[in-house]
């Protein structure tokens, strides 16, 4: 495996993908997509930010409907 490459997996069905290693976070093969959680650290004033991939819209949207139902209807529909 050539070591300029980072691996990404989806995180609904555990594919596998690779990406350059120095490229952002946000970066995806062609037809993946980025989640980005970011989470302000409770007191301390610290971001920290967790990436999720996803193979296809259809697994983004299954890991969506599954792990955070209490986003708004609205906002799944815009990926539609
Ligand atoms: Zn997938």
């Amino acid at each position: 495996m050539d070591d300029a490459l980072r691996q990404i997996v989806c995180k609904n069905c555990g594919s596998e993908a690779e990406v350059p290693s120095d490229s952002p976070p946000c970066v995806t093969p062609e037809g993946w997509y980025a989640l980005m959680q970011a989470n302000f650290g409770g007191q301390r004033v610290e971001l920290r930010t967790q990436m999720y991939y996803f193979c296809s819209k259809t697994c983004l949207m299954l890991w969506i409907e599954k792990e955070v139902p209490e986003i708004p209807k609205a906002f799944r529909d815009a990926f539609k």
